[in-house]
């Protein structure tokens, strides 16, 4: 079987204590389709280690010498979620038909890849991942999901609500995200920028199998700041409204404080001035900093620095081995 090779990226930070389960859970599923006959024997799982500080590496490492599909990447450093996905998909894509990316802590249900992999095979190139239930999510969690994807749509960024990295993609939609080049990534934005024929697959989101978040809310701010700003321009448009409502206040407040002057009311405003003052100094404030984001973003991507770099790695190796057999 020369085609249907799948292999399955999953982005580790710290997973040392869900990666076992996930190992095996994973197992079984490219087992079972194998068995089934909808994916090549060669068909792989991809850890990818970005730069933990437990024994992530050393875990890959062994279940890779104990099981051949389990091959691993290992990066110099902590590089975040998205450069782990995307460093998985451009090793994957030379050999791969198709990749699924999913994460480490089994919070995604597995069984949706059996569904994933039907449709690609309906001739699907991009398979979006949809939680249909949040329960287990906290209440601010899922109510900041849901404002920012609604948010997000308002400013006309396409997303797929409820849809996270949990995807497959073809050969070729693989290539196709791989060609945008941008450093600030937002993968879930990019996806939907690429086209295709796509369906989508539901599952329930659990609780994760062990560990803890390696998305405290400080990471999770700005990655969802990320991506507004990679994606819209909306905020400077509204900064430019802010800026002529702003003036037109100003014009009416002058001409108002002008007919009291020459109605000879000594205006003893000092509550006015201090509004003013402050509520002008914390909309320039927001403008200029808003701005400053995006120059910020120009900056980091004009100087092109990698985005991720690979240590070690044994997925290219075992393929080719495979390959030539
Ligand atoms: N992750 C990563 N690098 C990081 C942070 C997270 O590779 O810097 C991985 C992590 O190991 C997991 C996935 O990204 O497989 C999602 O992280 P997590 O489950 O902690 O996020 P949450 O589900 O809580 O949003
Ligand atoms: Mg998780």
């Amino acid at each position: 079987m020369a085609n249907n090779l799948l292999t399955i990226v999953v982005p580790c930070y710290n997973e040392e204590e869900v990666l076992p389960e996930t190992v095996k859970e994973l197992g079984k599923i490219l087992n079972d389709l194998i068995e089934q006959k909808k994916i090549n024997e060669n068909s792989k799982l991809l850890f990818v280690n970005d730069g933990s500080k437990d024994k992530t590496w050393q875990l890959i490492k062994q279940y890779s010498q104990e099981f051949q599909y389990v091959t691993g990447i290992k990066f110099t450093r902590n590089y975040g979620h998205q450069n782990a996905l995307l460093a998985g998909m451009s090793l994957a894509v030379k050999y791969s038909d198709m990749i699924i990316t999913i994460d480490a802590d089994l919070q995604d249900d597995v069984n949706a890849i059996y569904k994933m992999v039907d449709k690609y095979h309906e001739g699907f190139d991009v398979v979006y991942g949809v939680r249909n239930s949040r329960e287990t999510d906290t209440f601010f969690k899922k109510h900041t999901a849901l404002t920012y994807y609604k948010l997000m749509q308002k400013m006309g960024v396409n997303l797929v609500p409820d849809s996270a990295d949990y995807r497959l993609l073809s050969k070729r939609a693989t290539e196709s995200l791989l060609s945008y080049k941008e450093r600030n990534l937002f993968l879930r934005g990019m996806v939907p920028l690429i086209g295709y024929k796509s369906a989508k697959v539901y599952y329930p989101r659990k609780e994760r199998y062990a560990g803890t978040s390696k998305y405290p809310l400080k990471k999770m701010i700005h990655f969802a700041l990320d991506g507004i700003t990679s994606f819209s321009i909306a905020p400077i448009h509204l900064i430019l409204s802010l800026g002529i409502i702003t003036t037109i206040v100003s014009i009416v407040l002058m001409i108002y404080t002008l007919v009291q002057k020459i109605m000879g009311h000594v205006v003893s405003g000092w509550s006015s001035l201090m509004i003013s003052i402050w509520l002008l100094g914390g909309i320039q404030l927001i403008s200029i900093s808003t701005i400053g984001e995006y120059v910020g973003k120009i900056f980091t991507e004009v100087k092109h620095r990698p985005r991720f770099n690979i240590e070690d790695e044994n997925y290219t190796n075992r393929m080719d081995d495979e390959r030539e057999k």
